[in-house]
């Protein structure tokens, strides 16, 4: 069979290779430990399960509207107006099989063949193979150097008559950084200056860590209003991953466009999740508070245990469940082989840099059990030391 050019020129997904590598290791018997995907180890909330099992008994097993069903877009629109001051009717919020689906339909709807968008890196491995897939350009912007934000300089360094949107992602996916007010100030600035659109990856904004706090780029910016959609969730906030429920809140043009999209793709997302997610919205918020108290946890302890390591250096994570260790002064200085190695000899995995457009960096999530957590940092400790 002879593959279209579309599939052939986008990479697989490294961090879900990364987690299959390691199941597979297990299944085989080898006493691997996973700080690989950025998977809750929690199970969703009671509150989750019961409107879940609820919704099956009462039968609710056909497809519902292609966005979603109105309660679910009405909590997420009283969540938006509560949380953030923001007001979207339910007509404005698209109701996605997983955040994921609502990124690959928000960029379907917006990228032309040619068209040119602005990441900053390092990214989640996702962004830019879906840029790609609709024929875009993804333009990186490294913020390695910038204390893992990005500048002004930078980002106007890389601005062509074919830029056209740029993604945001905080807290972020793999550094753990929660973009100050001054950078989303800086960022709307840029975004009127040259009239681009903004997807906001906000998936992670209830995992964040005090004194730290999380703004949404409309909150600075709300004439910004009918440029940006903002994807969120409940996969990370409600540890809900394989329910696979996001959403996309946005102007209703936009809004309209990707209901068109996903109903020739997935249809609606599925009933019975959707009413657990209701649940999760509605009544979740004690879990929430619960998770990140546990997060907290091992962020401090994981940050700990880093620091008495020897060659590594670290920036504390701010948001997220991530940390991205700075590996270019080991003797093995190639994150590949640092990974490689350290599942093959440690049996621990963590995800290559490379993977993020951070060469020299490894991501290691502690969305993993303390206990996981803290094996995991034994091991990479013994690893190093016994590096030459
Ligand atoms: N955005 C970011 C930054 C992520 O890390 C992930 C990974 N889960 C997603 C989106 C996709 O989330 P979902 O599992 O809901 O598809
Ligand atoms: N987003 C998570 C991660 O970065 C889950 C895997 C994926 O979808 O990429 O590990």
């Amino acid at each position: 069979m002879k593959f279209s050019d579309r599939i052939l020129n986008i990479n697989p997904s490294a961090t879900i290779a990364v987690g299959a590598k390691a199941k597979a290791l297990k299944a085989q018997g080898f006493p691997v430990l996973s700080m690989s995907v950025g998977e809750p180890d929690f199970t969703s909330p009671e509150c989750a399960n019961k409107a879940g099992i609820e919704a099956i008994k009462r039968g609710e097993s056909h497809y519902t509207l292609n966005n979603g069903i109105k309660e679910l877009r009405d909590a997420v629109s009283a969540y938006y107006n509560k949380r953030f001051g923001l007001s979207y009717k339910p007509t404005q919020i698209f109701i996605s099989t997983g955040a994921k689906a609502a990124l690959y339909e928000s960029f379907g709807v917006l990228v032309n063949p040619g068209d040119e968008v602005i990441i900053f890196t390092p990214a989640w491995v996702s962004y830019k193979e879906i840029i790609k897939s609709f024929g875009g350009k993804p333009v990186m912007v490294d913020t390695l150097s910038t204390n893992f934000l990005p500048t002004k300089e930078a980002i106007e360094a890389v601005i062509t008559p074919n830029t056209k949107g740029i993604l945001i992602n905080s807290p972020q996916n793999p550094t753990g950084a929660v973009y100050p007010r001054d950078t989303l100030l800086m960022i709307a600035e840029v975004v009127r200056e040259h009239d681009l659109w903004v997807i906001s990856d906000d998936i992670y904004e209830r995992l964040v860590y005090e004194p730290h706090s999380f703004l949404t780029l409309l909150q600075i910016a709300p004439d910004l209003y009918d440029q940006v959609i903002m994807i969120n969730g409940a996969s990370k906030s409600y540890a809900m991953t394989g329910w696979r429920i996001g959403y996309a809140v946005g102007p209703e043009d936009a809004i309209k466009m990707i209901n068109k999209f996903a109903s020739h793709i997935t249809s609606n997302a599925s009933s019975i999740a959707q009413w657990a997610a209701l649940g999760a919205v509605e009544n979740g918020d004690d879990d929430v508070q619960y998770m990140l108290t546990e997060f907290t946890k091992r962020r401090t302890k994981i940050l700990d245990l880093l620091s008495e390591m020897p060659y590594i250096q670290v920036r504390e994570p701010e948001g997220a469940f991530y940390v991205l260790v700075d590996i270019r002064n080991c003797p093995i200085s190639d994150d590949m082989i640092f990974a490689t190695q350290l599942l093959e000899k440690k049996y621990v995995a963590a995800v290559p840099g490379t993977a993020f457009d951070a060469p020299g960096y490894v991501r290691f999530s502690y969305a993993s059990s303390m206990d996981t957590v803290v094996e995991c940092m034994k091991r990479l400790k013994e690893f190093l030391e016994e590096m030459e």
